[in-house]
């Protein structure tokens, strides 16, 4: 039998019709049922543009209600929604629009242009959709768990991004796993800036509808807003990634966040000790959380009562999730790093079209990361890097993050990318590209990281380079690191 369930912004403007959905410094708060009606009526004048069932329709937007309303109208008709990452170049954005078998693509009216040489797609701005007549067609009232929802691609840092399927089960449990560790409060309000077509940032589109938690929405990373929203707006929980939350730091001076807010989510990266310092100096209640596209966001998060007692690590498996440490196909002892692989209902059956990756990626249900990591004596995560970006050199391993953030730490020293070079004795060694605000003596940067670092760590030369190469998704991009050295 089908598992299915009412559609879930359909439950919530039932429970909740007057609780605010959206609030944001951009428009005026909407509530749950008044989000309903617009989703509905975008959802009939999908239908008379052409959309149907099982349609894969793409979204290319920055974060705005229009977005939002047009996730939900699209989950009305019983479509696929297809979300492109707005900073990708025309071709990057062409090969996720054939990759994903997308025929309509939703935007605003400044993009409709961005997409004029696409063949085979139909183009419509949120406000063309808007002035469009509705067709009186059967509007979805119930969700079926095992019903593709989303597709979203990974951000392409080891490699080709690949299109991650999400059922609405995927992101129904995520929601879940969430709330059973953060627990649900009833003053809750959650700052969304991640972009909504990331996992990251979309994954709050649900825990909106599914706790029924109103979220504050703002259309870019801007410090001042967000330290506004949580300073004088009530909000409760921020997810942020570490250069963010560096910013906000900065910016908060001598200021202190109220009570109420309770927890600042940073994922998406490795973070530096640091940082995590830092931010507990301030008194900033920072639970680290790992995720990727593929587990629907987060799969591995600290708990509040764990959060100063761990740092640096990503917590435990949320519940109805696990994790598990493999090296040469065997579990790992404590302490001892490995691969991470992962098992949840959180975690994508698979990629689309892409039997490659699918084969490689998963065996059995438990899906291998290409992150390497250990487990504390506690069985606490602690992530190291991507398992490509491994450097062997004379048979110790040496973890590019743990280099750059040293690094970075150093004066004159704004961002470094570390990365493994060809050496007839040891391998491999360390180099190091930096961007430098000032001229850097590097005998001093070698004695400077010689205090963190053991010595076959240091990076042998030094690369003054004016930025390093990031993806769309601002991630850094070793691989053309070592493009650069060859
Ligand atoms: P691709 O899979 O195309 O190479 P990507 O892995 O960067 O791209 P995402 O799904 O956006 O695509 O990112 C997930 C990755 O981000 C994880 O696999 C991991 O490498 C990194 N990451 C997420 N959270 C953490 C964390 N807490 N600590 C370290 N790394 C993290
Ligand atoms: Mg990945």
């Amino acid at each position: 039998m089908k598992e299915t369930m009412p559609h879930w912004l359909d439950k919530q403007a039932d429970l909740a019709p007057d609780n605010n959905a959206i609030e944001s410094p951009l428009f005026d708060s909407i509530t749950f049922s008044v989000l309903r009606d617009r989703a509905q009526q975008f959802a009939k004048r999908l239908a008379s543009l052409g959309v149907k069932e099982g349609d894969h329709v793409a979204i290319y937007a920055p974060n705005s209600l229009e977005m939002v309303i047009a996730i939900h109208g699209l989950s009305y008709v019983g479509a696929v929604v297809v979300l492109l990452n707005t900073r990708l170049s025309k071709n990057e954005l062409a090969f996720q629009i054939r990759d994903a078998n997308v025929s309509y693509i939703l935007t605003d009216e400044d993009n409709i242009d961005h997409f004029k040489d696409e063949k085979n797609v139909q183009i419509a701005s949120f406000i063309t959709v808007e002035k469009l007549q509705g067709l009186a067609i059967t509007l979805k009232t119930e969700i079926y768990l095992d019903d593709v929802f989303t597709i979203m691609y990974t951000s392409g840092t080891t490699g080709k991004p690949k299109g991650v399927v999400h059922t609405y089960r995927n992101h129904w449990s995520s929601a879940i796993a969430s709330a059973l560790n953060l627990g649900i409060d009833r003053q809750d309000k959650w700052l969304a800036t991640l972009p909504l077509f990331h996992i990251g940032g979309f994954s709050l589109l649900m825990k909106n509808v599914i706790y029924g938690m109103p979220i504050y929405l703002l259309d870019k990373f801007d410090v001042t807003s967000i330290n506004q929203a949580i300073l004088r707006k009530g909000v409760t929980i921020v997810s942020v990634v570490s250069v963010m939350l560096d910013r906000l730091i900065e910016n908060l001076e001598n200021q202190t966040y109220p009570a109420i807010f309770r927890c600042m989510l940073l994922g998406g990266g490795p973070a530096s000790k640091h940082l995590l310092e830092k931010a507990k100096k301030h008194q900033i209640p920072v639970f680290q959380t790992y995720g990727m596209t593929e587990t629907s966001s987060q799969i591995v998060t600290l708990s509040p009562a764990d959060a100063f007692k761990k740092i640096g690590s990503a917590g435990k498996a949320l519940f109805s999730a696990q994790i598990k440490i493999l090296k040469d196909d065997q579990a790992t002892a404590p302490l001892e790093v490995g691969e991470i692989f992962v098992k949840g209902p959180m975690v994508t059956n698979g990629y689309y079209q892409n039997e490659e990756a699918n084969r490689t990626a998963f065996n059995q249900e438990w899906l291998a990361t290409g992150d390497l990591g250990y487990l504390d004596g506690q069985g606490f995560l602690y992530v190291m890097d991507r398992r490509k970006d491994l450097i062997v050199s004379g048979g110790e391993n040496i973890y590019p993050a743990e280099v750059e953030h040293v690094l970075v730490e150093i004066d004159g020293i704004k961002e470094a990318g570390v990365v493994g070079q060809k050496d007839a004795i040891w391998g491999k060694v360390p180099v190091a590209f930096l961007v430098a605000d000032r001229k850097l003596d590097f005998d001093i940067v070698k004695q400077q990281c010689s205090e963190s670092l053991a010595k076959y760590k240091i990076p042998k030369s030094f690369h003054i380079v004016e930025y390093l190469p990031r993806n769309a998704s601002n991630k850094l991009l070793r691989y053309q690191l070592e493009e650069m050295l060859e």
